[in-house]
């Protein structure tokens, strides 16, 4: 195993599939089937979901862009309890852990208790973003694997990496292999949103870019195979 202890970044896109909308099971299924299979090879996995499939702040301009954004993270809260029922249900041992108190739902994300948790062998699926308004999970994401001092944060998207251009408007676009943290800031390439680029820099955390719609992927990054864009 090239990482032991990794975050992956699951968007509300990916939970949705095909559907585009709301919480496909098909799809959480195929993710969750190689989500075990990592913890079950030994590594320790922690996933902050994202709520897009059901809301995002900035779309809703008719309500107040902090309500909104606090609607966006009770979405990933759906996601995160949909996502750890699924993984039970295969068995897994998973844990709902959010950054405000729900405590009929989920437990409390305390560094500590996330740190117990996974060196135990416990998914933990992080719901409710950072906690705050004005970030998306993507910083949630960064947030969470410096703070739980992962050795990558997996972001997995829909497209199969990071390109110098973006590839559904260009098809002479060229793929990263490797994409040095200075060389994503000095051309502008946006790979995650800033402030969760920022933190993985500063925190020497790199980032693996790669296709969700092969969910094997999962497990193909965390064996190292060479798949997808490495920031670092
Ligand atoms: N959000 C937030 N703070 C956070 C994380 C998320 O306010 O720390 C809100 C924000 O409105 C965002 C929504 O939750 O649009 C859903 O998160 P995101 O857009 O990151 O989900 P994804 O696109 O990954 O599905």
């Amino acid at each position: 195993m090239k990482y032991k202890r990794f975050i992956l970044k699951l968007s509300g896109e990916a939970l949705a599939g095909a559907d585009r909308y709301g919480f496909n099971t098909n799809s959480a299924v195929s993710i969750c089937r190689v989500i075990k299979k990592c913890a079950d090879a030994g590594a320790e996995v922690g996933v902050v979901v994202g709520g897009g499939n059901f809301w995002r702040g900035r779309d809703n301009l008719g309500i107040n862009g902090a309500r909104s954004d606090q609607i966006g993270m009770l979405a990933t809260v759906m996601n995160a309890v949909a996502v750890a029922e699924t993984l039970e249900s295969m068995g897994a041992d998973a844990r709902v852990m959010t950054s405000i108190h729900m405590q009929q739902v989920s437990e409390l994300y305390t560094i500590k208790s996330a740190r117990h948790n996974l060196k135990h062998g416990r998914i933990c699926i992080f719901g409710f973003g950072t906690g705050n308004p004005f970030f998306t999970t993507d910083s949630a994401a960064a947030l969470r694997a410096a703070e739980l001092d992962a050795d990558v944060l997996l972001k997995a998207t829909l497209v199969d990496g990071v390109y110098d251009k973006d590839p559904n408007k260009y098809p002479d676009a060229v793929k990263y292999k490797r994409l040095a943290f200075n060389d994503m800031l000095l051309k502008k390439i946006r790979v995650m949103d800033a402030t969760a680029a920022a933190l993985c820099m500063e925190n020497n955390i790199p980032i693996l870019v790669f296709d969700i719609e092969n969910p094997d992927n999962i497990y193909s990054a965390l064996v190292g195979a060479d798949i997808g864009t490495l920031v670092c």
